[in-house]
């Protein structure tokens, strides 16, 4: 279905938990977040009810994410479930992939297509001090199960962290070589200013354009969606950026956000939810139609502050 400004909504981010196994420093506050009560969270079937009220609206592509959407109880059901929905063709899942160890070959089994993998340097030290305590061998070994399994394609999803508007080169040559592994694609994201760590955020945020003066011999190739896509001389891997502070990309934005509360967020930057919690059959679409008319037509974040009143890890990202 279309919302007020032409745009086709296609795409539902669905957070399945609010909680996490790490603790990004732009993501989380250090002492990570109050669990919930089991029923304050919307259960597996009122996902897969959700899902399929918004596929009869014409959303065809879901992402699990969260938190960590791998420590919510139920997720391979959770998974199972919203890739047979009728209507939905991909269901992705996007994680820090800690726990792809475990979980990838059942995640596969579990109807996942495609998976993202957030990582943002390949430098230990600095892993450890972005995720408040990760190990990136772990992530490493993660993102290797994930191959093993047989997801062929991989989208490596990396904030660009800067001090003093300079990001270091050597970490971003670093990841950019990832794309030189078959079927591996690098994602650079801006650092959005949101919830709690705004400020810190705001103090570490470096433009996408640091990625061309660091690796001057990408290439611009193509645009793919909400990423302009660059790719260096003879790898087979894409490298994106995703820029959207310094380009807002709200007219191409095909989205909307569930959070696991229930709350439908029609912009990742804007105040409004609308309740789903509770709503069953007609109800339940006529909420999730108003959601989509209620997208505003874009995020003012380049001029200021996030207008949610959420943390990223109870969005989602
Ligand atoms: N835990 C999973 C993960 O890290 O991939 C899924 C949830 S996480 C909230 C989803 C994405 O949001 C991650 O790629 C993360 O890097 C990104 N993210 C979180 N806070 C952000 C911020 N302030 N600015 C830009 N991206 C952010
Ligand atoms: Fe957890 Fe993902 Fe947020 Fe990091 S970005 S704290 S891994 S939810």
């Amino acid at each position: 279905m279309k919302d007020n400004f032409g745009r086709n909504i296609t795409y539902l981010r669905f957070s399945v938990t609010d909680l996490c196994n790490l603790r990004c420093r732009y993501c989380m506050p250090e002492g990570g977040v109050a669990k919930l009560a089991h029923s304050d969270i919307l259960s597996v079937e009122e996902i897969g009810e959700i899902v399929a009220a918004a596929a009869s609206l014409g959303v065809t592509k879901v992402r699990l994410t969260g938190g960590e959407p791998l420590v919510r109880r139920g997720i391979l059901d959770i998974c199972r479930l919203v890739s047979a929905v009728p209507g939905i063709t991909e269901t992705c899942l996007t994680t820090n992939g800690t726990l792809l160890r475990e979980f990838a070959a059942p995640l596969r089994a579990a109807g996942i297509s495609r998976l993202n993998i957030s990582l943002d340097t390949l430098d230990a030290d600095r892993y450890r001090e972005i995720t408040r305590g990760g190990e990136l061998a772990v992530a490493l070994d993660g993102v290797a199960a994930a191959r093993e399994a047989g997801f062929d394609y991989l989208k490596i999803n990396a904030v660009l962290i800067g001090d003093g508007g300079v990001a270091p080169d050597e970490e971003i040559r670093a990841l950019v070589e990832l794309t030189r592994s078959p079927g591996t694609h690098v994602r650079f994201i801006e650092l959005m200013p949101i919830g709690e760590m705004s400020d810190w955020s705001r103090s570490r945020y470096v433009e996408n354009s640091a990625v061309l003066r660091a690796v001057p011999e990408l290439a611009e190739h193509d645009t793919d969606g909400v990423a302009r896509v660059y790719r260096l001389p003879g790898a087979p891997g894409a490298v994106g950026l995703i820029s959207p502070v310094s380009s807002h990309f709200c007219p191409s934005c095909n989205r909307i956000r569930v959070t696991a509360d229930g709350k439908l967020k029609p912009c990742l930057h804007s105040p409004e939810e609308i309740n789903l919690r509770g709503l069953h059959g007609d109800a339940l679409t006529d909420a999730l139609r108003a959601g989509i008319l209620a997208k505003p037509e874009r995020h003012h974040i380049d001029s200021g502050a996030s207008g949610s009143r959420r943390n990223m890890n109870a969005i989602g990202g």
